[in-house]
């Protein structure tokens, strides 16, 4: 019996093979493989998407937080990144490599993004920034934190690496603070076929400030104007890439919503899977709530269904970071580190696999 994997990757790239190998060969011929056309055509049409003036490609999603808090911190002496717990560690890794301190807010249970309230118990004057993680592909609560943010006075940046395209109005993530960023890892809902990333804002110096930063911290070619710079550049043959795939992830998110909705109708009880319905959620993943996880996952298992646990450990309680952590608990953020499972969800999903997972959920 095959398995139901959590993705695959080839099916998406044969979903539109004819574009995306005429687009590669295309970077091939040109002889142009770094910053070339395809690259300021890709910043442009992602910008454009967003809804926001600048965007900046980078070398990978976490490389754009970390040079996104390296900019935002070189503009003041604050030291401190308020973000979640329980969004797989990327924004603490940045934060860390910028030489900023981590101050961890517990999430919401509505929503499992940060919440305003226990964000704003703890702003004070050494925050920098406060990172808002849209996870699983849900759009967190932008309404409130930027409004706590502007009148704080701190920069709300949002990590859009799970949530490309996610709506709210007439915004999309991105487009709600001071600055987003997002990641081409290949299975995003924006994948590359490698590495990538990016950072918008509509703020030009910040955008100015992240071109620096991820070219060594060039002002103009070979001289270097400011420090802790970098090179973390976004090339040609993925940004070729990602233009082909840019116009046809609303229509996918839209499948991955689709994939979600038959997970919920089929009618578990021990475990509860959370919704994606409307524009503000990408269905990134499929996550269910377990109440016991370990038989959830075994039962699955059993029916040749893959899942996996986004994420086991709450940065808290990671061993790089728990020195920072002042031992205070985030019991929504355990919870879901304990009781989060994650069931496979891609457009390419057949209709045999996805009623054998449904199969399975209406036993549990
Ligand atoms: C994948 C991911 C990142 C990191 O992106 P990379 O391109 O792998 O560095 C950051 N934040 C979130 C929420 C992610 O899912």
């Amino acid at each position: 019996m095959s398995t139901v994997p959590m993705n695959d990757l080839r099916r998406a790239f044969d979903a539109d093979g004819d574009a995306l190998r005429a687009a590669t060969l295309e970077v091939l011929d040109g002889g142009w493989y770094v910053h070339g056309p395809q690259h300021a055509a890709f910043e442009q049409e992602l910008a454009a998407f967003v809804g926001v003036e600048h965007a900046v490609g980078v070398a990978s999603g976490t490389d754009g937080l970390e040079l996104v808090l390296t900019a935002l911190a070189a503009r003041c002496r604050r030291r401190t990144v308020i973000t979640a717990a329980n969004a797989g560690g990327y924004t603490s890794v940045a934060a860390c490599q910028s030489g900023l301190n981590l101050r961890f807010a517990d999430v919401s249970p509505d929503t499992l993004c940060l919440d305003a309230g226990e964000v704003e118990r703890l702003l004070d004057d050494d925050v920098v920034a406060v990172v808002l993680t849209h996870i699983y592909g849900r759009l967190g609560d932008v309404d409130s934190l930027a409004k706590l943010c502007a009148e704080a006075g701190v920069p709300l940046v949002e990590d859009c690496a799970q949530a490309v395209g996610a709506a709210h109005g007439k915004r999309r993530a991105g487009a709600f603070g001071a600055a987003g960023t997002f990641s081409f890892y290949p299975t995003k809902n924006l994948g590359a076929l490698g590495d990538g990333g990016a950072v918008v804002t509509d703020d030009h110096e910040l955008a100015d400030s992240v071109r620096r930063l991820r070219q060594y911290g060039w002002s103009s070619k070979y001289k270097i104007g400011v420090p802790d710079g970098r090179n973390s550049r976004l090339d040609e043959l993925q940004a070729a890439v990602l233009r082909v795939r840019l116009p046809r992830v609303t229509e996918r998110n839209a499948r991955r919503r689709d994939v979600i909705a038959r997970y919920r109708a089929a009618g578990a009880r021990s475990v509860q899977v959370l919704a994606a319905e409307g524009e503000h959620h990408v269905g990134h993943l499929a996550v269910a709530i377990c109440r016991d996880r370990e038989a959830a996952q075994t039962a699955l298992a059993a029916a040749g269904v893959a899942s996996e646990v986004h994420y086991p450990v709450p940065d808290h309680w990671q061993p790089a970071f728990v020195a920072q952590h002042d031992g205070r608990s985030l019991p929504v953020s355990e919870d879901a580190a304990n009781r989060a499972l994650s069931l496979p969800c891609f457009p390419e999903m057949t209709e045999h696999e996805l009623d054998r997972v449904c199969a399975v959920l209406s036993t549990l």
